[in-house]
């Protein structure tokens, strides 16, 4: 028995209706509503210093409990929110989120969020994010921005003037997924990133493919001559993790190193569980 609810209007959709489509009508008009209705919620991931042996940061993810179709992935809903226009709203939220977890809950450790090419491309995007730090009163050092290659293709001179204007209110920025874009690795300079995430699909190719590990080794040693920081993302395995290090990249996130989990349940991978990590990799690949 449907219900009249606007959330249970599934079934005025005919049989036969396209169902990509219907779905995806039924998510955005959820997503209207999510914020209000406390379904979205932050997870963080820690990413660790392998060398230093202790967390760098943590990354803020967000999560949506769909009252009836229970938890969909961000990859799912963030490209809808994004062509509804909803990630407006939604990645203020997770900012502010975010803001207040560094601010509050993470002991001084820095907390990077992810911002959308949508939210990046908004005219008041400087003015939101430097109303949210003032709102919050964290300390801006504490946050980082991570963009995608998206955002600097669009108009190279606006990219360039944003990350600054962001960087003069004291945050960091983080490039993220690098290598899955479309930019070539002259773009890179031109833009004042202090890390570099090196995306999944590179770190899951390591142990099979000669080509992934040159690379990989090629963006290491690009991001060492800018200056830049490296950390390799969706690191799940021992020998992933003793590759990277053997080949200079000690910053890494990653299943092995600790889940995404909410701020009470998160993991936080202490010195002794990461000197444990770092001898057991090397164990398996050896120093380099
Ligand atoms: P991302 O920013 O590249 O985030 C990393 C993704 O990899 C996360 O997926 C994380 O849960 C997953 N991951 C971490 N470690 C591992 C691992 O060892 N193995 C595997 N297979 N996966 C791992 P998640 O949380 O599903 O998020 C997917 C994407 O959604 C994010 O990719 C990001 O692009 C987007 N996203 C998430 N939260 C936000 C947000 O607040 N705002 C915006 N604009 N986008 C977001
Ligand atoms: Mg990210
Ligand atoms: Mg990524
Ligand atoms: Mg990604």
């Amino acid at each position: 028995e449907a219900k009249k609810s606007g959330r249970n209007t599934y079934c005025i959709f005919k049989p036969g209706m396209d169902e990509f489509l219907a779905r995806r009508r039924l998510i955005e008009a959820d997503l209207a509503v999510a914020i209000d209705r406390e379904e979205l919620s932050l997870h963080f991931q820690p990413r660790v210093n392998l060398k230093e042996g202790r967390i760098v940061s943590y990354e803020a993810l967000l999560r949506w409990q769909h009252p009836t179709r229970g938890q969909i992935s961000p990859s799912d809903f963030i490209p809808i929110a994004e062509q509804s226009g909803k990630i407006l709203q939604i990645g203020e939220w997770a900012l502010k989120g975010a803001c207040l977890a560094a601010r509050d809950h993470f002991g001084g450790a820095r907390i990077s969020v992810n911002v959308s090419p949508v939210q990046f491309r908004q005219k008041t995007f400087v003015e939101m994010v430097e109303s949210v730090l003032r709102e919050t009163g964290v300390d801006p050092r504490l946050i980082e921005i991570e963009v995608t290659e998206g955002v600097l293709i669009d108009d190279v001179l606006r990219a360039q003037t944003i990350l600054k204007s962001l960087k003069a209110l004291g945050l960091t920025i983080a490039l993220d997924d690098f290598g899955t874009g479309y930019s070539s690795l002259s773009y890179l300079g031109r833009f004042p990133f202090d890390t570099i995430k090196i995306d999944r699909s590179f770190v899951r190719e390591l142990t099979t493919s000669e080509s992934a590990r040159a690379i990989v080794e090629t963006i290491i040693g690009l991001g060492r001559g800018l200056k830049m920081n490296l950390i390799a993302e969706g690191v799940e395995t021992l020998e992933e993790a003793g590759i990277l290090a053997s080949i200079g990249c000690q910053e890494l996130q990653g299943y092995l190193l600790g889940h995404p989990a909410p701020i009470g349940a998160a993991s936080h991978p202490t010195p002794d569980d990461i000197a444990d990590i770092v001898m057991r990799a090397f164990d398996l690949v050896g120093p380099g």
